[in-house]
Parts: structure tokens; sequence; C-alpha cells
């Protein structure tokens, strides 16, 4: 799998009032890319800007069949989490003014995919798995996007709150 500080990727423009970090923090830990994510988005501007689950398009999670016995499992969920690694964003930017809003915000009040560490996260629905493929509804990542990890969806493991007396 390509190494994340390998892979290029665009400078983007700033928008107006848009802040940059000026001296970037030392990498701290080392990803291992699981896959790759393949989706009917070729440019970002294809890309929804949240997945939707029950219309989205069907799209292929490809595990690296090294990780193919870590999947045991995994069709017994109707939801799983996908984590990816947004590899075409820009990692520096402090405040943004987000894509057709004229405000500017901090990038932690965002969902933005311009973050320090641009992961993303998708509640996907797993329609079914062929080896060790899984076809899902609910990307909105572009294709080729490296596959960070795969986790039951938490509310399957969710408290239920006791009954009313
Ligand atoms: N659902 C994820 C989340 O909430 O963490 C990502 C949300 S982010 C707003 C989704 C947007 O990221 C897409 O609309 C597209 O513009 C952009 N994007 C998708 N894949 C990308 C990639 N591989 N690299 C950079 N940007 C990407």
């Amino acid at each position: 799998m390509q190494d994340p500080d390998q892979i290029p990727h665009p400078r983007d423009s700033l928008r107006a009032g848009e802040t940059t970090l000026q001296d970037n923090a030392p990498i701290s830990a080392g990803l291992r890319f699981i896959g790759v994510i393949h989706t009917p988005f070729a440019q970002r501007g294809d890309c929804p800007r949240q997945g939707d689950r029950e219309g989205g398009p069907e799209c292929r999670v490809e595990l690296d069949p090294r990780y193919g016995p870590a999947l045991d499992g995994v069709d017994r969920f109707d939801t799983l989490e996908l984590l990816y690694w947004l590899h075409q964003a820009r990692r520096d930017l402090l405040t943004q003014s987000p894509r057709g809003r004229d405000d500017l915000r901090g990038t932690f009040s965002l969902r933005s995919p311009v973050r320090p560490n641009p992961i993303g996260t998708s509640i996907v629905r797993l329609l079914r798995r062929e080896g060790n493929v899984l076809i899902v509804r609910g990307l909105d990542c572009l294709d080729g996007t490296p596959l960070l990890d795969i986790k039951p969806d938490r509310c399957s493991y969710t408290v239920q709150a006791a009954p009313k007396a």
C-alpha cells in the first residue's frame, strides 16, 4: 500500500480570509492502509458532502488480501463504520470558508476533508460481501481513496435504556 506522504495532492488555492498553519508539527504515527475504496466519484466536485446509505450508489471496499481473515464476522452487521484517508486534502488550514458559504470557521468545527489528519468516516449500509470485497452504500469519497479501518456501527453496541417504571 502507498505511503500517505508519497501521494501527490493538489495545493488548493485559499479562499478569502482562510488561515494556514505556519509551522508543521512532526508526524507522530504511522498508518497502514488496509485497502482501497472504489466509488463512482472521479473528482472531488462529484462527491456528495456526506454519503447516503439508503439512496447512494453501490461502492466497492476492497480489502488488501493480507487482512482477509480480519473480515470474519462483518456480514453479521447491516451497517459498518468505515474510516478512510482523504488523500487529496491539504492539511494546513486552521480556519476555512466551507464550500458555498461566506463565513470563516475553525477546522475542528467542520467535517471538511481539509484537516491536520484528513480522516473521513462514514456509516455505510453493507449490501453484501464478495470475498475480500464489501459492497456498500453511503460513501462520499473519491474513487481510489485509501481505507484505514472497518468497525461495526457503534449503534449496535449502544446500551439500551432501562424501561421506565
Ligand atoms: N463523511 C466524511 C466525514 O464526515 O468525516 C467526509 C466528509 S467530507 C465533507 C466529504 C468531501 O470530501 C467530499 O464531498 C469531497 O469534496 C471530499 N473528498 C472525498 N474524497 C476525498 C479524498 N480522497 N481526498 C480529498 N478530499 C476528498
